[in-house]
């Protein structure tokens, strides 16, 4: 038989490699961000268009390469920061493996240029799916520029793969956010289709967080400080009222490198017990510096997972030293930890009967007019009929058109153009044309399923996903249509964001422009909002947009990504009523004609059931 075995040719094996290197434009921002880090420069600047994916550059002012290293550099497995096996064990550079810039060249077009300080000239090299295009001396500045253009040109479906622009720019941001904080003495400058994102000039870790993370961070931090035999934390944890609901700032850095580590951040989780509120996670920015020799980040080949000789002994002490430094600034007595911002949305009824005393501004109200304000296009009808308590809020501006197809019929015939009587000035819905609370066809089950007759049997809803799945079309339909109504504010909202944050708003803006939203000026970490859509009180914006950002971080990547499709599904997510809220008969009945109204009833945004049958015959089976 004929031997079949042949070495693969460099460029094949080298696509390979990239496979496990290159993901994303974030895995080569990392890369190149490392490799100027590890050639010493004081400044990096990184410049990125379209997320990354038509050009990454990085320009450094570290000790550049010669000639020959320029052209050694693309190989695989070269490498000038090891020589012996030995010397992975006592690592103190970023990279080491000689795979980056190979596997790059092999996915896209690179640009080197590069002078070592001394030499008179420099040298430029081109290169594209690991063809060298040209190799020359060139003019440019003491360091290393190496721009990337068009990833993965010669792989398309990896192309393909990569998603919307918002996303890849949030990994992106990510990866720049991680070194730039392990690095605190190196300035760092980051812009995204000509707009600055980041300046961050040299200075200690604390000013460090705050460029990053705005102004307001400041006052958050509690630091974070103990020193022994086997290990060295710095550092700061976010105090527990600033917390967020849906997503934190989580840190880990060992020996000035980023790594996840669930065990590590359930010892700071096990810290904060009893002082986060529920479901709120905390938000840390911590540097262990440990003998190289009693770790191995050799385990992954992206790097962020790494492998301590003693965990216990870390979990013990990251855990301890946290308790004190909260302890020492006496976080916990001063907190009120009952306090949770669900209630102050309209869906919480069980305090329905105790009239709590509230500060009400009136946005209407002008000391030097003596008329009665007139009505207001957006007022909302809580302030006329407090019973009723915006439940009916939701469904404002939703055209009847919703109400086309049913494919159901309904045991009793309620006229379904009533259930949206209640128009865009708020006007309460005309009880007497509503079926009467005592004739009603639903029934809530633990205040959290309708139960509603049909002609067959009986239905029985999911409230929360049912009104997810009302909620999303009409998001869907307001993104994509155009036609949504506004609430103006008379006084603009104003909302501190992180650089990124903001930059992700700003991606999403014309998506959530379409659904109400009217965006003001963005000034330093500032977003101000001028209007908001009719279905949320203002109350609610910062749990929508705080749930739209970690819906994006969180974005799987089998779910037939669209961004609009993104931003209804979060905001109906965000907005829908929860299970355990009881909802009068009128509520009720709404939902359930919304629901059937829908182009797509049976499943919620998600996937799920909304809704269960029972015809007759089942139950009669049932009695048998
Ligand atoms: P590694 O970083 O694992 O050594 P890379 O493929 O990232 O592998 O880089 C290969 C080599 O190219 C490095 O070892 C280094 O000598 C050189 N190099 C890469 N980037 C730079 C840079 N920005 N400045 C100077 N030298 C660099
Ligand atoms: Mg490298």
């Amino acid at each position: 038989m004929a031997d079949i075995i042949k070495l693969l040719p460099d460029h094949v094996a080298n696509q390979i490699a990239a496979g496990e290197v290159v993901q994303r434009p974030a895995s080569v921002v990392k890369e190149l961000l490392e490799n100027a880090i590890d050639a010493g420069a004081s400044t990096i600047k990184l410049i990125v268009k379209d997320a990354g994916k038509t050009l990454i550059q990085i320009i450094d002012d570290g000790k550049g390469m010669s000639d020959t290293d320029a052209r050694m550099s693309f190989e695989r497995h070269a490498t000038s920061k090891i020589t012996t096996a030995d010397d992975l064990f006592n690592l103190n550079t970023k990279g080491f493996r000689g795979e980056a810039l190979a596997s790059i060249a092999a996915v896209a077009h690179v640009e080197l240029k590069t002078r070592p300080e001394g030499a008179e000239v420099g040298t430029r090299i081109e290169i594209e799916g690991s063809k060298i295009n040209a190799q020359e001396v060139c003019a440019t500045p003491k360091g290393t520029s190496l721009s990337v253009k068009n990833l993965f040109f010669n792989i398309p479906a990896r192309r393909n793969f990569l998603k919307s622009n918002s996303v890849e720019l949030r990994h992106v941001i990510d990866e720049f956010q991680r070194v730039s904080l392990a690095h605190p003495d190196i300035a760092f400058a980051m812009y995204h289709n000509e707009g600055e994102l980041f300046q961050l000039p040299q200075g200690n870790l604390k000013q460090r967080i705050v460029n990053i993370f705005g102004g307001k961070t400041n006052e958050k931090l509690v630091p974070v400080q103990e020193e022994t035999d086997i290990l060295t934390i710095n550092g700061f944890v976010v105090k527990p009222e600033f917390s967020k609901k849906t997503r934190g700032e989580q840190f880990f850095f060992v020996n000035d490198r980023f790594i996840k580590s669930a065990y590590l951040n359930h010892a700071v989780t096990a810290a904060f017990d009893g002082l986060l509120p529920e479901r709120a996670r905390a938000s840390y920015f911590l540097y262990l510096k440990v003998d190289p020799s009693t770790i191995d980040i050799n385990i992954h080949p992206t790097k962020t997972e790494i492998k301590f000789d003693d965990e216990h002994a870390l979990y013990a002490m990251l855990r301890s030293t946290i308790k004190h430094s909260l302890g020492q600034f006496s976080i916990a007595p001063v907190l009120d930890f009952n306090r949770d911002s669900e209630l102050d949305t309209p869906y919480d009824y069980k305090n329905k009967g105790i009239v709590t005393p509230k500060i009400e501004v009136d946005r209407t109200f002008n000391p030097f007019e003596n008329v009665a304000p007139p009505k207001r296009g957006a007022q909302r009808p809580e302030f006329e009929k407090p019973s009723a308590a915006g439940w009916e809020n939701m469904y404002e501006g939703m055209e009847s058109q919703a109400t086309a197809v049913s494919t159901m019929t309904f045991e009793k015939e309620v006229s379904t153009p009533d259930m949206f009587e209640s128009g865009l000035n708020g006007t309460m819905q005309n009880i007497s044309t509503s079926p009467s609370k005592d004739e009603s066809s639903t029934y809530q089950l633990n205040n959290k399923y309708i139960v509603s007759t049909i002609k067959s049997g009986m239905v029985i809803i999911d409230q929360h996903r049912a009104h997810q799945r009302v909620l999303y079309e009409e998001f869907l339909r307001n993104i994509t249509v155009k036609e949504s109504v506004s609430q103006q504010l008379l006084f603009p909202l104003t909302l501190a964001y992180s650089t990124t944050e903001l930059a992700l708003i700003e991606e999403l803006k014309a998506g959530l422009e379409n659904t109400g939203f009217i965006f003001g000026t963005i000034s330093g970490d500032i977003l101000e909002i001028n209007g908001i859509p009719t279905s949320i009180t203002e109350s609610q914006v910062p749990v929508v947009i705080d749930q739209l950002l970690s819906d994006l971080e969180n974005e799987v990547p089998d779910s037939g990504f669209s961004q609009t499709d993104t931003l209804a599904k979060s905001m109906a997510k965000s907005l829908a009523v929860k299970g355990g809220v009881s909802l009068d008969n009128m509520s009720r009945e709404h939902l359930v004609n919304s629901l059937f109204a829908c182009k797509e009833p049976s499943i919620s945004p998600t996937n799920r059931k909304t809704f269960v049958t029972m015809t007759s015959e089942d139950l009669e089976r049932k009695f048998k």
